[in-house]
């Protein structure tokens, strides 16, 4: 017997999906709505046009839909995806090194976003309480004369209603960074959330190559990273299902790579390590290459407001939209859903009037995490505009040796992986386990280099004499 009846949800991407999902426990009935019409199988849509890039989806993110889609692991792989562990199977190269390899036990997946999109959708639009209309147009909000409380939606172009409007006892915005609700509840009389942005420039350009065994014969994976203040770009080379690569070349502050073949190998030539340029110089080309501009980070502070409508909450992109060269944005939003699974089992039978305060307290602190990794940083790049988080320049400076420790401690690797998945906080890296061990390495690479310095100097010179002090 459930205490509610219909939840809307608006947007019928990763955000959406997930809330459907989980919402479609505590309501009797939950509607989905998108603007696109939502095909079967597995391409592309206009209102996903990132849909086309790389996206890895990070092992906390995997794990919480597979919590909430029992059999999804399975049915990936067997469509072709692969699932391995982010430190044994990748290749990450940062800040002049390889990253430490060994069996970390967060596993990620390798797929296209189409194919994971459609297994998702398959499984949310099966569950016999949720109905999906798509092609279907959220005009605005409707509300109750006082304006305290969202009603429901009104819709432009409603496929199959008699009526454009639909009422629900409580309505998830899930339309994605191009979300009108802080210009909705403004019309309505409500302050917009305070917003924070950062200014990136991040071009990214992908190519999808054939892909062999005999490419990457010690890994599944390869990243390289930029390298700030002085390289701003970086390379991804993810495999796909279908024995394919995709490759995605980017950079910060309008450094992109270019469209035409030549000149994007030439690019992936440039970046830090060679992995990327060497598999596709020789592999085979089967895409043209696509390109998408990420201007901004943007984050919408909702847990600050005083005020905010009854029956309304606000998930995924369109509380904070981040970089997404760490690939956070769907595991965020399986955390965000995951949050709200938890508040409305403690609400079970009780009023939903409130619940606002306390989820977006809970959103801001899944938020929190990635937008205070990546904003930190985007910040390493002295072009970086907007909101700087306090003691950037300090904890950069800390976060760079932890990062260069990564690479031969396997402790600290993890440590960083931890953040990386949201599961522990940024500052959980200051940890004295871990702390000692960055410094530890600190001192062993300075000794190295020292090292180096000392048989330099007493190495014997091209004619056999040594060098002269
Ligand atoms: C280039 C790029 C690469 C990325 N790489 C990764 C990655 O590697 N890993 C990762 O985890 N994340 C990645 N992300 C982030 C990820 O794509 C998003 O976080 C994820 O899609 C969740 O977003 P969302 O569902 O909130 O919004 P969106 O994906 O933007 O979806 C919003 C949906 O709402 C619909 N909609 C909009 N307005 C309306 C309306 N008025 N009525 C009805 N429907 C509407 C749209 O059609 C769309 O389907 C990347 C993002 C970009 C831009």
């Amino acid at each position: 017997m459930y205490a509610h009846r219909h939840a809307i949800v608006l947007g019928g991407s990763m955000a959406g999906l997930l809330a459907a999902r989980v919402l479609s426990d505590h309501l009797e009935h939950v509607t989905l709505i998108e603007r696109d019409p939502l095909p079967d199988e597995n391409g592309p849509r206009k209102g996903v046009p990132q849909g086309r890039h790389v996206h890895g989806l990070l092992a906390s993110g995997l794990n919480q839909l597979c919590r909430y889609f029992p059999g999804l692991r399975d049915a990936l792989t067997a469509d072709g995806a692969i699932i391995a562990d982010m430190a044994e199977r990748v290749r990450w190269h940062q800040r002049g090194a390889y990253k430490a390899r060994f069996v970390s036990g967060y596993e990620g997946a390798f797929l296209s976003r189409t194919l994971l999109e459609q297994h998702v959708r398959r499984r949310v639009r099966a569950l016999p309480n949720v109905t999906t209309l798509d092609a279907t147009d959220v005009e605005r909000f409707s509300w109750n004369e006082e304006h305290s409380r969202v009603t429901g939606v009104m819709l432009r172009a409603p496929r199959s209603l008699t009526t454009p409007s639909l009422d629900a006892d409580i309505v998830i915005d899930a339309t994605g960074r191009g979300s009108r609700t802080p210009a909705w509840i403004e019309q309505a009389g409500y302050v917009r959330a305070p917003e924070r942005s950062v200014k990136i420039d991040i071009g990214y350009a992908t190519r999808v190559y054939r892909r062999t065994p005999d490419d990457l014969p010690d890994a599944d994976a390869v990243i390289i990273s930029a390298a700030p203040p002085t390289s701003r770009r970086m390379g991804v080379l993810f495999p796909a299902e279908g024995d394919r690569w995709i490759c995605m070349l980017g950079g910060w502050h309008g450094d992109h790579a270019p469209t035409d073949p030549a000149g994007y190998l030439r690019f992936a030539e440039g970046l830090g390590a060679q992995d990327i340029h060497r598999i596709i110089a020789r592999a085979e080309p089967i895409s043209e290459i696509s390109t998408h501009r990420f201007p901004s980070s943007r984050r919408c502070h909702y847990e600050r407001l005083q005020r905010f409508p009854e029956g309304l909450l606000v998930l995924g992109d369109a509380v904070s939209s981040f970089n997404p060269s760490y690939g956070q944005g769907m595991t965020s939003a399986a955390l965000q859903a995951a949050a709200l699974d938890r508040l409305m089992r403690d609400r079970r039978g009780r009023s939903l009037d409130g619940l606002w305060r306390e989820y977006f307290r809970d959103v801001a602190r899944v938020v929190s995490i990635p937008w205070d990794v990546v904003s930190g940083e985007d910040f390493r790049f002295r072009e970086t505009t907007g909101a700087r988080p306090p003691l950037v320049g300090l904890i950069n400076r800390y976060v760079g040796q932890v990062q260069k420790a990564s690479s031969t401690d396997p402790v600290v690797f993890t440590a960083f992986l931890h953040v990386m998945n949201m599961q522990k906080v940024p500052q959980s890296v200051l940890a004295p386990r871990v702390a000692w061990r960055v410094l530890r390495a600190g001192l062993a690479r300075w000794g190295a280099r020292e090292r180096d310095a000392t048989e330099r100097t007493h190495a014997p010179v091209h004619d056999g004499r040594a060098r002269p002090h």
